[in-house]
C-alpha cells in the first residue's frame, strides 16, 4: 500500500472554482490531479502511478502517450488543426471515412461527424424525425428505449436515459416524454425469454404512428447499469420496428472499437440498424470527436424532400486534428491484434474476478469482452474506495453498486492482476 499524501495531489483552486462531474460545486469530491499519462499508467502529481483501469471512459484503448498517435497529431498540426466543414474538406475527414466505411456494414455509406458522444445521439434522433417528416409524417417524432439505458447528458440524449438512474426527476417536466420498455432480462450467455420482447411489441402496435425510431446500447447497457444482455433481443426488436416502419438507432458510443469482444456490439447479433453512433475510443481518447452513419434509405430520404438538406452542422464539425488521431487509433487498432488481446483481458478477468462473487458484500461478478463488473448489495462509499484505490496503486471509479474495469487493451497480464486483486482486495473491506 502506498503512503500517500492525498493534500499534495489534490488542488486548491480545482476544489474552489471548477465543476467536475456529477459533483458538488461547494463540497465536491476529491479530484486528483495528474501530471502525465503514458501506457496503461497514469501519473499524480506527486509522482504516484496508478494503473488505469477504465481508459479514460472507455476512450484510452491505446493507452496515452502513444508515440504513433503522437505523430499523426504532430503532422496534421503543421498542416492546420482546424477548417470549418461547410463548402470544405480535407484529407483526414476523407480517410476517416473510407477506414470507417471499410469496418462497418456496407449499407452505412453516409458519415456525419459531429463532436461528442451526447451530439452524436441529437443528431441521430433529429435524423430519425427529419426521415420521417420527409415521409410526410411529422407526428412520427417520439421515440422508444429499453430501461436502464445511458444515451449522453444534452437534452434529447437525457430524455432515453434511464428515467430512474438518469436525470428525469429533476428536469422531468422539461423533458419529453418517451416510451420506455423494461431492458431484456435475458443474459447474454443465458437462454432466451421470448416475454422479453412482449414490451416492445405492445408499444409498437400501440404507438408505431407517433414513433421515430427505437434507440439503444447494443448488447451492453454502459453507464446506465452495466448489463449485459442476450444478442437475440436485437434480432426481433429490428424486425418489429422494421414491420411497423419504426427506425432502428444503434448507439455505439461505448461498445464501438473492440470493447465486447467484436469490433462493435451489432455484429454479436448480426443485425444492422438504420443509424449508428460511434464516439468515445475513435481517436483512441486523444480529443473528441463522435460520427453518425446511416443507410441510402435514410439520407436519401432526408436528401430528396424539402429542405433537401438534414439540419445540423456544428463549428467544430469534422475536425482535422481530430479526424486524423482517429485514422491512426483505427489503423492501430486494426493492426494490434485486439481481438485476441481483448479475448485474453476477458478470461484473466473472469478467472481473477470470479472470487469476488463469494464475497458477501457482492451480488454478482461479470465480464464480457474487455469490461469487468462486480456489482455489489450496496452502494459503494466513492470518495472512501476511491482514496483506498489510490493507496493501492489502480485507478478505477465505481459508481452507484458497481464496481467495473474496462482496460486500455495494451494492459499486460501482471498490470491486469494488480488491477483486480486490489479491485477484489477493497470490495471485501466494504461494510457488509
Ligand atoms: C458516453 C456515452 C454517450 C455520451 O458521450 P459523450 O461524449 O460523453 O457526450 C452516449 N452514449 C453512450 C452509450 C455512452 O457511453
Amino acid at each position: 500500500m502506498n503512503n500517500i499524501d492525498f493534500e499534495r495531489i489534490t488542488d486548491a483552486f480545482d476544489r474552489e472554482h471548477l465543476w467536475h462531474p456529477y459533483t458538488s460545486a461547494t463540497d465536491p469530491l476529491p479530484a486528483y490531479k495528474v501530471k502525465e499519462a503514458h501506457g496503461c499508467r497514469i501519473v499524480l502529481e506527486d509522482g504516484t502511478e496508478l494503473i488505469e483501469g477504465m481508459s479514460s471512459w472507455w476512450c484510452a484503448i491505446h493507452g496515452y502517450n502513444h508515440p504513433v498517435l503522437n505523430e499523426a497529431a504532430g503532422r496534421q498540426l503543421e498542416r492546420m488543426s482546424h477548417v470549418m466543414f461547410g463548402g470544405l474538406t480535407h484529407e483526414p475527414a476523407i480517410e476517416l471515412g473510407k477506414k470507417l466505411t471499410g469496418i462497418l456494414p456496407e449499407e452505412f455509406t453516409h458519415i456525419f461527424y459531429a463532436d461528442s458522444g451526447s451530439v452524436a445521439v441529437e443528431v441521430a434522433m433529429k435524423m430519425a424525425v427529419q426521415y420521417h417528416y420527409a415521409l410526410g409524417h411529422p407526428e412520427r417524432s417520439d421515440f422508444v428505449t429499453i430501461r436502464t439505458g445511458y444515451h449522453g447528458d444534452t437534452w434529447n440524449a437525457m430524455s432515453v436515459c434511464d428515467p430512474v438512474t438518469g436525470m428525469h426527476s429533476i428536469f422531468g417536466p422539461a423533458l419529453p416524454v418517451r416510451h420506455f420498455v423494461p431492458s431484456p432480462q435475458s443474459r447474454f450467455d443465458g437462454e432466451w425469454l421470448q416475454e422479453d420482447i412482449r414490451p416492445l411489441e405492445k408499444v409498437l402496435e400501440e404507438h408505431h404512428d407517433t414513433l421515430a425510431a427505437l434507440i439503444l446500447e447494443p448488447v451492453v447497457q454502459g453507464a446506465g447499469g452495466m448489463h449485459f444482455y442476450n444478442p437475440e433481443y436485437l434480432r426481433q426488436a429490428s424486425m418489429l420496428c422494421r414491420r411497423y416502419g419504426v427506425l432502428v438507432i444503434f448507439d455505439e458510443i461505448a461498445t464501438g472499437f473492440g470493447r465486447t469482444g467484436r469490433l462493435f456490439a451489432w455484429e454479436h447479433a448480426g443485425v444492422k440498424p438504420d443509424i449508428m453512433c460511434i464516439g468515445k475510443a475513435l481517436t483512441g481518447g486523444y480529443m473528441t470527436l463522435s460520427a453518425v452513419l446511416t443507410t441510402d434509405k435514410v439520407a436519401e430520404t432526408i436528401s430528396g424532400n424539402s429542405p433537401h438538406a438534414f439540419m445540423h452542422g456544428p463549428t467544430f464539425m469534422a475536425n482535422p486534428l481530430a479526424c486524423a488521431v482517429a485514422c491512426a487509433s483505427v489503423d492501430l487498432l486494426l493492426s494490434s491484434g485486439w481481438k485476441e488481446k481483448v479475448k485474453s483481458i476477458e478470461s484473466q478477468m473472469k478467472r481473477e474476478l470470479a472470487p469476488a462473487a463469494f464475497l458477501p458484500q457482492v451480488a454478482e461478478v461479470r465480464v464480457l469482452g474487455a469490461i469487468g463488473v462486480i456489482e455489489t448489495k450496496k452502494p459503494v462509499d466513492m470518495a472512501w474506495m476511491q482514496r483506498r484505490f489510490i493507496e493501492e496503486g489502480i485507478w478505477v471509479r465505481p459508481f452507484g453498486k458497481l464496481v467495473y474495469i474496462m482496460p486500455p487493451f495494451i494492459i499486460s497480464p501482471e498490470e491486469l492482476s494488480r488491477l483486480t486483486s486490489a479491485l477484489v482486495k477493497i470490495t471485501s473491506e466494504m461494510p457488509e
